[in-house]
This record gives C-alpha cells, sequence and structure tokens, in this order.
C-alpha cells in the first residue's frame, strides 16, 4: 500500500482538493494534514486571522476521497522542550525570504517533522508556493529524507488569480484588482521572450504598473532560473518570474514558467 501526504494549513479550498485528486493518482491512501504553524508566520502577520473551520474542511477533503486528515495541536508538534529548527540557506534566502523573515524555516521544520511522521512515499505540493516546493525538494534531498516529492500546477480562478486562502482578505474592489497580479507575471514572460537581455529593467517596468493599478506595495518581480531561484538578468529557456504584491490586508504571491 502506498500513502501520500499532503500538508495544509485548512481552510481547505479547491488548489487544495486538486492536490488531493493528484495524489489519489499516484498512491493508494491519501493523507491531509492540517496545522496552522506558528512558526512560519512573522509577528505583525495573519496568524490570529487565519480562518479555521475543521468541521467543513474534513468535509470538503472527504468528498473528494481523502482518507484520513490529521489535525495536530500546537502543544503536539511543539512541546515545550522544543529546540530544533530546520533551515534551507540558498533557496529560501531571496524572493520571499527577506520579507518573511523565519518563514522558510518555520516551513522546513514543520514539513520536516511532518514527513517524518507518516513517512508517506510521496508528498504533494502547489506551485502556487513555488519557492517552498523548492525549498521542500532541497530539505529532503540533503536529508535523505525517503520521500518522493510532487510539485501539482496552481488553480486559478476563472479571471486568472491564482486561489488562496488569503484571498478571503480582500474587499470587493481589491478582488477587482488581485488578478493583475497574473496578468502582469503573463506579460513579464512575452516581454521576456521577445528581449531576453531585459530581465531586469522589464521587472522593474511590471512593478510600476502593478503600483498604477491599485496594488499597495510591490515586495518583488523577479524573473529566476526555474531550479535556484537565482534572479537572471538574461532568459536562457529555463525560468520562472515570480511575484509578490501587497492589496489591502493580503500579501499575494504567484508565479508561472516561463517556456522557449
Ligand atoms: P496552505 O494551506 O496555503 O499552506 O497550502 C497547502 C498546500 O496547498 C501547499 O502545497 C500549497 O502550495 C497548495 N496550494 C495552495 N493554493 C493552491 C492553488 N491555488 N493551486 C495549487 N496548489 C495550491
Amino acid at each position: 500500500m502506498t500513502i501520500g501526504l499532503i500538508p495544509t494549513m485548512g481552510a481547505i479550498h479547491k488548489g487544495h482538493t486538486s492536490l488531493v485528486k493528484e495524489a489519489k493518482s499516484h498512491c493508494d491512501k491519501v493523507v491531509v494534514s492540517i496545522f496552522v504553524n506558528p512558526a512560519q508566520f512573522g509577528e505583525n502577520e495573519d496568524l490570529e486571522a487565519y480562518p479555521a473551520d475543521e468541521e467543513q474542511d474534513v468535509r470538503a477533503l472527504t468528498s473528494v476521497g481523502t482518507d484520513l486528515v490529521f489535525c495536530p495541536s500546537s502543544c503536539e508538534v511543539y512541546p515545550e522542550d522544543f529546540s530544533t529548527v530546520v533551515s534551507v540557506s540558498r533557496l529560501a534566502a531571496g524572493l520571499c525570504g527577506p520579507f518573511r523573515p523565519g518563514h522558510f524555516e518555520g516551513v522546513a521544520t514543520v514539513v520536516t517533522k511532518l514527513l517524518l511522521q507518516s513517512l508517506p512515499d510521496i508528498a504533494i505540493f502547489g506551485e502556487k508556493d513555488y519557492q517552498q516546493l523548492l525549498v521542500i525538494r532541497q530539505l529532503v534531498k540533503d536529508l535523505n529524507i525517503p520521500v518522493k516529492v510532487i510539485g501539482a500546477k496552481i488553480i486559478r480562478e476563472k479571471d486568472g488569480l491564482a486561489m488562496s486562502t488569503r484571498n478571503q482578505y480582500l474587499s470587493p474592489g481589491d478582488r477587482l484588482i488581485a488578478p493583475e497580479l497574473n496578468g502582469i507575471l503573463q506579460l513579464v514572460a512575452e516581454w521576456v521572450k521577445a528581449k531576453p537581455g531585459d530581465c531586469e529593467s522589464i521587472c522593474r517596468l511590471a512593478r510600476t504598473k502593478l503600483l498604477e493599478k491599485g496594488f499597495e506595495a510591490v515586495d518583488y518581480i523577479t524573473v529566476c532560473d526555474s531550479e535556484t531561484l537565482e534572479p537572471l538578468k538574461t532568459y536562457m529557456g529555463n525560468a520562472h518570474v515570480l511575484g509578490a504584491a501587497r492589496l489591502g490586508p493580503a500579501r499575494l504571491i504567484d508565479n508561472i514558467s516561463i517556456r522557449k
């Protein structure tokens, strides 16, 4: 019997249920964990406000064939004398890293625990959190954790907005602006293919355009190597464009692959 694990923070939406469907095509039994991990939230972030409805989550997960939902408590995950941190240096250093100090260490630590507790055959993570996916691949490789990590495609609303729990924070006005993040990433991909040597100036222009559309701040729009996440000056064929921007109380992230 093969087992697949999908770590989540709950507030289950179609992005999450797509991971369950993907897992079911790879293994016999699917386990979903729900844990709002305090260690990955910064001091001024939305830990207290993060939506939680365990009953509804379990209903949504079982309706798509989840076999087991694991909802540990905070003291079960982090007993009082908990002292270990898993830190992935290179991949976590850029992009969201400087804007969310400690975030990837929190993610890496809890995911390491969840993988070792359940020792699944596979674990599925969404490409929506592309940097997170690469950080997890790296830690699994470095720590010889015997689990195959699978990335699953981003599920989007009809207007292109990547589905996310944090979309709930958007006001109706901001919800109309939000898909512009995906729109600009698509434009960057087109522009970069037309002018491969101009990645930096194209990203500068994209940041300005997002501010003009109504985003309050743009943390980054960057063209990066798809494997190392090194920012690129020149596009050579294996790249992603990644972006993070703030809209009202929400911080939205998105990415797309740039193909020749
Ligand atoms: P979260 O509950 O936000 O921590 O997400 C749990 C998992 O679901 C992570 O692997 C995310 O990358 C993935 N995920 C979240 N939103 C989406 C989406 N729109 N499409 C695909 N995967 C997603």
